[in-house]
């Protein structure tokens, strides 16, 4: 499997003069030869999230966290300040690498802009010592995926701070642990960016790609982000056939997206439920509660009942 890191590094310099090219407001003020700072500080003060990841790799790079030690931006990647340069920019970006590096940027919720920043400086106790990403995180795993799992946005102090997808926090220990029991990772931890974890077939991403306040985005700010929700999963699509959406939040924004994407959704729309299948398309959406820590906790969602969804997914995607 290959990687959107992977994927980011090769191309960064392709990126840099593509965007020149087009025309595409350059990024915002670099760093020139000045004393680097905490990445939440120096974000606050508009320098480019690409630099401001550099800065906070280069003083943690051997703690876990990791917060920009595979960073997909880089200086001339292009920053969204709001949903219409969300979309153009979208729209333009020509694969994954390139989708996750502009949206690992973005900047265009004021509102989850505070927040994720907010975040990232305040620091839980436990991780007081550890770079916390702070940005947008991108989606994550296998390029031509079979499966794509769609939550609905990174924790506050797990992606958020990880900077790789339900990575870091008792969600993401839910997740890759059924899906490493069902042979869908090759570990069932998932620790922080650097820790090894890879996934058979499968791609997963976020509705949302900040850290909202108390994991409530509004509106806008969903829409906003479904221009990238939209451009992965049409980049991917020709590829999927199981979509495992955790929630009913996830549920509505895999069938809004799959329909911009040209995939013909039933009407009226299906209901969310867990274990919950609708077929359409040639892709087969499958409903399973998120694995929250309101869920796991109450025994709503159980560790077996997220198993069997993503064995359903995994005989759905013709993975063996
Ligand atoms: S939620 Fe999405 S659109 Fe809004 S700032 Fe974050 S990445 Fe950009």
């Amino acid at each position: 499997m290959v990687g959107w890191r992977d994927a980011a590094a090769r191309r960064a310099s392709a990126r840099a003069s593509s965007a020149r090219e087009r025309g595409v407001r350059p990024s915002l003020q670099h760093v020139e030869g000045g004393a680097i700072e905490a990445p939440h500080a120096l974000d606050q003060r508009r320098e480019h999230p690409f630099e401001v990841a550099q800065a906070g790799a280069a003083v943690h790079e051997d703690e876990a966290g990791a917060g920009g030690a595979d960073d997909p931006a880089e200086p001339a990647t292009p920053v969204a300040e709001n949903a219409a340069e969300v979309s153009d920019l979208a729209a333009g970006a020509a694969d994954l690498a390139e989708v996750s590096a502009r949206s690992s940027v973005c900047r265009a919720c004021p509102r989850l802009v505070s927040w994720r920043e907010e975040v990232a400086a305040g620091k839980r106790r436990a991780f007081q010592t550890q770079p916390y990403w702070g940005r947008p995180v991108a989606g994550w795993g296998d390029e031509a995926p079979r499966i794509l799992v769609v939550g609905l946005a990174p924790a506050a102090h797990g992606g958020n701070r990880t900077g790789r997808i339900f990575t870091g926090d008792r969600s993401g220990d839910w997740l890759f642990a059924a899906m490493h029991r069902v042979g869908l990772a090759n570990q069932a931890a998932s620790v922080h960016s650097g820790d090894g974890l890879l996934l058979t077939g499968t791609r997963v991403v976020a509705t949302v790609r900040c850290a909202p306040p108390a994991n409530k985005p509004t509106p806008a700010e969903r829409d906003a982000c479904a221009h990238w929700l939209d451009r992965e999963v049409g980049l991917v699509l020709s590829s999927v056939r199981a979509v495992v959406a955790l929630g009913s939040y996830a549920w509505e924004a895999t069938f809004g997206t799959l329909r911009r994407n040209g995939v013909a959704v039933p009407r009226p729309r299906p209901r969310f439920g867990h274990g919950a299948e609708v077929t359409t398309g040639g892709v087969t959406v499958l409903g399973c509660f998120h694995p929250s820590q309101q869920n796991t906790f109450t025994g709503k969602l159980t560790e077996g009942m997220l198993e069997s969804v993503f064995a359903r997914a995994k005989e759905h995607a013709g993975l063996e």
